[in-house]
């Protein structure tokens, strides 16, 4: 059975077949280095990770890129805030997002960072200018003639026709429904930030980046093309007409766009107080598991409601993996099998839930259907030795996708909880942090009570018993001194 994908640009399903042999070319839009990712932008990386998982599961070779927007209007402008290089600025954004990234098992794509590609980028709109498709103002920047590239729009199926020729937009992001020349090339303004290139000095537009490194590094025609579904446009349209332009053949053969994630059935935003990062979550003692499990529980072309009550949810899942593998490895059965089909219906029907424009729901409910089964026949002292193999193969082919059960929250957590002292967010941590990390966090008032116990340890010469309570002590973070004059004791 093949890989069947919703395309946006035929608007239909289709069979997926890489253009070339065996080999998926793919290129992921990435993040903008300016701030912390939050979880809407990880629900698509995530998507686009299952994605690739599920490819280099049915055995096509992968080659997947991502671009690291790391010079932007929003960038330029933050970084000139802060006093800071364009790349001093990007470089702290840049490393949170690849460590949250591996904090949530997400495989790292090949990075294109933009600053590394300027002049290939100016190329470009020099080859684009010599074929009449982009035009030089005054100021030295340079736009894209949308008036020359007649199918300008079939990718978001927007009707642009009568537009006005030449009316333009330098800003990275327009309003929508809104055609206008957009910018390839930005002069630059008093004191900002430019690269020196063949077409004068400036900065690249945001979709030139994307055209320009995809080609760059998978060919003029590529298998397929994804990032969040706010990218239809104007970018991915745009990144259509610049390359069509430039090559005169297709551009990309797919277009994946994952929908938006919702918080508690809301856009997030931080004025209304739902918007939250990786870290956010983990400061509140959410395990990156459970995260991971509940970006990938809805297929990624529906909407993501995200509530707190569904991500305890996805924690006990979680658990209920973790405890149903290690039932299976350490439990005694007796020899023989008694149900063998149960694994491999599992494993069937999990891959035809993928192979279905990657249903994850249902994917996840045959997993956990089986664990249910095979627990009751544990419980009920039917499970045989032969059985064992195959639901813990099942088990595994299953998170070669999901990527859940290596038990290995407590010391990404821990980093989260080392990265919060560092940036001064001590408040945020909670309790709950602090105990799935190990670390028990006590009230000066308990501290107090401990150390008056020690105190009168030490007076009865039970050094043994007083010892063990500045160990306490000193694991939940402490410094513990004796002196002449008693005991005294700091916070780390
Ligand atoms: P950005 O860093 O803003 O360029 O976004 C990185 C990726 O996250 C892009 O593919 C966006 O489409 C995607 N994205 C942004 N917000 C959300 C959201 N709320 N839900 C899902 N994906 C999102
Ligand atoms: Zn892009």
């Amino acid at each position: 059975m093949a890989l069947r994908l919703y395309n946006t640009l035929s608007g239909k399903i289709e069979e997926f077949h890489p253009l070339q042999n065996n080999e998926v070319r793919m290129y992921a839009c990435g993040p903008t280095v300016y701030d912390y990712g939050h979880i809407g932008n990880f629900r698509t990386f995530v998507a686009v990770d299952i994605l690739r998982r599920f490819l280099l599961q049915t055995g096509f070779r992968v080659r997947h890129v991502m671009n690291i927007t790391d010079v932007d209007d929003k960038i330029i402008r933050n970084s000139a805030q802060a006093g800071l290089s364009v790349k001093a600025y990007t470089a702290k954004y840049e490393k949170a997002f690849l460590e949250d990234s591996s904090t949530l098992n997400i495989e790292q794509p090949l990075l294109a960072r933009a600053t590394d590609h300027i002049e290939e980028m100016a190329r470009f709109v020099a080859e684009l200018e010599k074929k009449g498709f982009a035009y030089r103002t005054e100021d030295g920047s340079y736009y894209f003639r949308i008036a020359k590239f007649p199918s300008y729009g079939k990718l978001s199926k927007k009707d642009f026709a009568g537009m006005e020729d030449g009316a333009r937009v330098d800003v990275d992001e327009y309003e929508k429904d809104n055609a206008r020349d957009f910018a390839l090339w930005k002069a630059p303004k008093p004191g900002e930030a430019f690269w020196e290139s063949p077409i004068g000095p400036g900065r690249p537009g945001w979709h030139i980046e994307c055209s320009a490194m995809s080609m760059h590094e998978l060919g003029e025609t590529f298998d397929l093309h994804a990032g969040g579904e706010d990218l239809i446009f104007p970018h991915h349209e745009n990144e259509i007409a610049q390359s069509e332009a430039l090559t005169g053949k297709p551009f990309v053969h797919f277009w994946f766009h994952a929908r938006f994630l919702l918080v508690e059935g809301e856009k997030m935003s931080k004025s209304a107080g739902n918007f939250f990062t990786l870290r956010d979550l983990a400061l509140r003692g959410y395990k990156p598991s459970a995260i991971r499990l509940l970006l990938a529980s809805v297929p990624y072309r529906h909407q993501l409601n995200f509530t707190f009550d569904g991500l305890k949810q996805m924690a006990s899942n979680v658990e209920k993996l973790r405890n149903f593998q290690l039932r299976l490895k350490t439990g005694q059965f007796p020899s023989g099998s008694a149900d063998s089909k149960l694994a491999s219906e599992t494993v069937e029907r999990m891959t035809s839930a993928l192979n279905d424009d990657l249903n994850t729901a249902q994917a996840q409910a045959a997993i956990f259907e089986m664990v249910r089964k095979a627990n009751v026949a544990i419980d009920n002292g039917q499970m045989k030795k032969d059985d064992v193999a195959p639901l813990l193969a099942a088990l595994e082919k299953f998170d070669e996708i999901f990527a859940v059960l290596r038990d290995d929250d407590a010391p990404k957590m821990k980093a989260i909880l080392e990265w919060a002292k560092a940036e001064g967010r001590e408040k945020d941590v909670s309790q709950e942090l602090l105990e799935s990390v190990g670390v028990q966090s006590l009230s000066d008032a308990d501290i107090e009570a401990k150390i008056a116990a020690m105190e009168a340890a030490r007076r009865a010469r039970n050094f043994q018993a007083s010892d063990a309570i500045r160990a306490e002590l000193t694991s939940a973070g402490l410094l513990v001194e004796i002196t002449k004059d008693g005991v005294r004791w700091r916070r780390k």
